[in-house]
């Protein structure tokens, strides 16, 4: 078994994630995802107007987030089926961060918005593999990733649990999961492993699974001999 994981980048058009697609291959292999870029942003951005008690910015924001969905959507299907059940998983999916616009707002609904980008990727995935014939299923990471009361990875009970959600849906070829979010236990509540937490996802899956690889794909045209952030002139060796 191998994990792979891509991030934002990788899966932030749906011209991207069709070439996430083309990168499969193989048997049981786990396939973690971010958000889409720039998603989780936005949710930071929606629970911020949220905690200064303003609902208007919010929605503002939530709106022109489901509008581009929306057009993501219809780039990444080819079939008017597929295309009907993720519009409508995208329209629940924002009617339920509208309802956080409504009553009190703490760090535990502001965990559960920021984790929804993933929620959203792995199912528009999904779909898109399905939908292309591949034999894939999506097993919720909440099922299984779960900190403990010092919020570190309780690696005995992801080792446990993640093999129960594989059994549940055997004989699939590539299993899809969402990185950065877990569920904690010390309170009972939904978190979030920080931000760039997927590449530490995938490195506990890999590990609780004793899987044979794990690869942490870039979109990247290659590797340079510096951070080409910090450096004008940098080469790509
Ligand atoms: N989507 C999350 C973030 O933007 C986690 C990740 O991408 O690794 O921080
Ligand atoms: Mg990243």
């Amino acid at each position: 078994m191998k994990v792979l994981k891509f991030g934002g980048t990788s899966v932030g058009s749906a011209q991207r994630m069709k070439g996430v697609a083309k990168l499969i291959t193989g048997e049981r292999n786990i396939i973690v995802l971010s958000a889409m870029s720039g998603t989780t942003n936005s949710l930071v951005e929606i629970s911020d107007y949220l905690y200064k008690k303003n609902p208007e910015g919010a929605n503002e924001t939530i709106n022109s987030l489901e509008k581009k969905y929306k057009k993501h959507v219809e780039e990444l299907y080819t079939t008017n089926e597929m295309k009907r059940k993720t519009l409508e998983f995208i329209k629940e999916e924002f009617n339920y961060l509208r309802s956080f616009t409504k009553g009190i707002f703490t760090i535990f609904e502001e965990k559960i918005i920021v984790g929804q980008g993933e929620i959203i990727s792995t199912n528009m995935v999904t779909n898109y593999l399905i939908e292309q014939g591949y034999n894939a299923a999506l097993i919720p990471a909440l099922e299984f990733m779960r900190t403990d009361k010092n919020s570190e990875p309780d690696l005995e009970y992801i080792s446990k649990n993640i093999k129960i959600q594989l059994d549940k849906v055997p004989e699939k070829d590539i299993y899809i999961t969402q990185g950065f979010i877990a569920s904690s236990t010390s309170p009972k509540t939904t978190t979030t492993l920080g931000r760039e937490g997927s590449d530490f996802t995938a490195a506990i899956f890999a590990n609780c699974l004793e899987a044979e690889e794990v690869t942490i794909w870039k979109d990247v045209d290659g590797l340079r001999n510096a951070d080409p952030k910090r450096f004008p002139d940098t080469q790509k060796i």
